[in-house]
C-alpha cells in the first residue's frame, strides 16, 4: 500500500517510510492512497475473535508489503501482552444501549497505549531490520509522554527524550514518566509551558544538525499514521461484540487532536456500519464550533479539568479535510495557509459532507463534574473527566435509543484525581494494583532552561 501527503507535493511512500518520516516534506500528513474495504460477510466471520486476532485482520492490508504475516502477529501479541485485562478493550454498560469502552487497561492508563505500545515494537522491528538507530523527541502535557516512554523503553535502537513543562503536569503524570529508569529514556522538565515544549520540538525537527550524522528524529505524536491504524481495531472489536455488521453502532469520542475519532471515521470507510460519530470537546471547542456552525476561528487556549483535550489546532483534522475536498492537495494547502493566519471557512458542499459524517457537543468544567457525579450516583461507575465529556455528548446527541452508543473511555479516573474529587466524595480514586507503589518509586529527570542550545547539547551529550 502506498501513502500520499494531504498537500499533494511530497513523494508517495510505503508503510515503513511513513512510520519513520512523520510530517511529509510539503507540510502535509500521510494517508493511505486507498483504504482496504471489508465486506459484511467478512466482518461477520470475525465474530468471536480475540482482540489480537482481530487486530491482525484489520492491520494486515496496511502493512502487507513491508512485513511478513508472522512478524505482524508477533508484534501485535507483544504489544497487547502488557495490558492488564484479558479482553484488552472491555466494555461496561452504563445505561440503556449505552456502553463505555475501557481503553485504559494498558501500562499508562490511557488509550494512547493502544497505539504507542504497538509503535514502540514496530520501530524496534523496522530499525533492527535496517540496522539503524533513531532519536525520538516528544513534547507532552501529560498522557502522550508516558505512553511513548512505555512503548520505547525496551527498544535498543531508540533513544527517547520527552519534554514536559516543569511543575505543570500532575504528580501522577510526571511520575509515570520519570520513574522509568532506563539508559535510553530521558525526561526533560523544561522551564516553560506546553507551548514552549512544542516550539522546542518543532525547532528540533526543522534543524537536526545537533544530532550525529547517522541519527534522525522520529515523531511519535498522532501525525504518525501507525498510531491511527492501531486505533481502528477497537472500533471493530466493540462493534462486532454489539452485533455488527448486522446492527449499526454509534460512537462518542472525547476529542483533542482528532486522532482517535479519525480512526473511527476510517473504520466506517472500511465497511463497519457506524451510524453516528460524535465529536465531544471541552471549552476548547473549535471542532464543535466548526462542525456545528462553520466557525473555525482560533481562540485563547483555556486550561480545563480535561487537559488532554486542551488543544486549539487539531492536526488530524487535516486528514479528514483532505477527503472532504475530494483529495485535492492544493486546496488543502491553501486552506491550511489561511488557517495559519486566522481562520478558515469551509464551502457549503464540504460543510454538508462534514455534518453528514459527524455530530458534535461541548461541555465546560462544571458540566463535566456534574456528569461524573451523575453517573457515579446512577451506577457507582467512576468516569475520568475526558470520558465524562464523551458520555454526556453521547446522551445529548444520539439520534435514537435503539442504536447502541459506545463511549470511548480514554483514561482511568485515577489519572485525574482533581476532577474526580470535585464530583464524588472520595479521598483519592485508587490507582490500579500494578501502579499502587508509584509514589514510592525513584524518579529521574533533568530541569533545563527554555534555551534551544542547552536542550540540544543535553541531547547530544546523552547519545
Ligand atoms: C489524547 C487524549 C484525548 C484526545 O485524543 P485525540 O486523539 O488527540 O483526539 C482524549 N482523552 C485522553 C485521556 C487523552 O489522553
Amino acid at each position: 500500500m502506498k501513502y500520499i501527503s494531504t498537500r499533494g507535493q511530497a513523494p508517495a511512500l510505503n508503510f515503513e517510510d511513513v512510520v519513520l518520516t512523520g510530517l511529509a516534506s510539503d507540510g502535509g500528513l500521510y494517508v493511505p492512497e486507498s483504504l482496504p474495504k471489508f465486506s459484511a460477510e467478512e466482518i461477520q466471520s470475525w465474530a468471536g475473535l480475540s482482540y489480537q486476532e482481530l487486530a491482525f485482520k484489520v492491520m494486515k492490508p496496511f502493512v502487507a508489503d513491508c512485513m511478513a504475516e508472522e512478524d505482524l502477529k508477533s508484534l501485535i501479541d507483544k504489544s497487547y501482552a502488557t495490558f492488564r485485562h484479558k479482553a484488552i478493550a472491555p466494555m461496561v454498560q452504563t445505561g440503556h444501549n449505552e456502553w463505555v469502552l475501557e481503553l485504559f487497561q494498558g501500562p499508562t492508563l490511557a488509550f494512547k497505549d493502544f497505539a504507542l505500545q504497538f509503535l514502540g515494537n514496530l520501530l524496534d522491528y523496522i530499525l533492527k531490520k535496517r540496522d539503524q538507530k533513531v532519536v525520538i523527541i516528544g513534547a507532552t502535557s501529560g498522557d502522550t509522554g508516558s505512553a511513548a516512554i512505555e512503548g520505547c523503553r525496551h527498544s535498543d535502537n531508540v533513544d527517547i527524550f520527552i519534554m514536559h513543562p516543569h511543575e505543570r503536569v500532575s504528580d501522577v503524570q510526571r511520575r509515570q514518566m520519570t520513574t522509568v529508569i532506563a539508559k535510553n529514556v530521558h525526561n526533560i522538565a523544561l522551564e516553560g509551558n506546553f507551548d514552549d515544549c512544542q516550539n522546542m520540538l518543532k525547532a528540533s525537527f526543522a534543524d537536526q544538525s545537533f544530532l550525529p550524522s547517522d541519527r534522525r528524529l522520529v515523531a511519535v505524536n498522532s501525525i504518525n499514521f501507525a498510531r491511527i491504524m492501531a486505533q481502528i481495531v477497537y472500533y471493530f472489536y466493540s462493534a462486532i461484540a454489539l452485533g455488527a455488521p448486522n446492527r449499526e453502532v454509534s460512537y462518542s469520542v472525547p476529542t483533542g487532536n482528532f486522532g482517535d475519532i479519525f480512526a473511527g471515521y476510517l473504520a466506517k470507510q472500511m465497511g463497519l456500519p457506524i451510524k453516528q460519530l460524535i465529536v465531544a470537546t471541552n471549552q476548547n471547542d473549535i471542532l464543535h464550533r466548526c462542525i456545528s456552525a462553520n466557525d473555525h476561528t482560533k481562540k485563547t487556549l483555556v486550561h480545563s479539568l480535561s487537559p488532554s483535550m486542551d488543544i486549539m489546532v487539531s492536526s488530524n483534522f487535516e486528514r479528514l479535510l483532505f477527503d472532504l475536498y475530494d483529495r485535492d492537495g492544493s486546496a488543502i494547502s491553501q486552506l491550511m495557509d489561511g488557517f495559519k493566519s486566522g481562520g478558515m471557512a469551509l464551502t457549503d458542499t464540504v460543510m454538508e459532507r462534514l455534518q453528514s459524517q459527524f455530530s458534535s457537543y461541548r461541555l465546560d468544567d462544571d458540566e463535566t463534574v456534574k456528569v461524573i457525579a451523575e453517573v457515579f450516583e446512577e451506577t457507582e461507575y467512576l468516569l475520568d473527566p475526558h470520558t465524562a465529556i464523551g458520555l454526556k455528548a453521547g446522551r445529548e446527541v444520539r439520534a435514537d435509543q435503539e442504536t447502541p452508543v459506545v463511549n470511548l473511555a480514554t483514561a482511568h479516573p485515577a489519572k485525574f484525581p482533581d476532577a474526580v474529587k470535585k464530583a464524588v466524595d472520595i479521598a483519592e480514586p485508587p490507582l490500579p494494583h500494578h501502579m499502587s507503589d508509584l509514589f514510592e518509586r525513584e524518579e529521574k529527570y533533568t530541569v533545563l532552561e527554555n534555551d534551544i542550545q542547552k536542550v540540544h547539547s543535553y541531547i547530544s551529550d546523552a547519545l
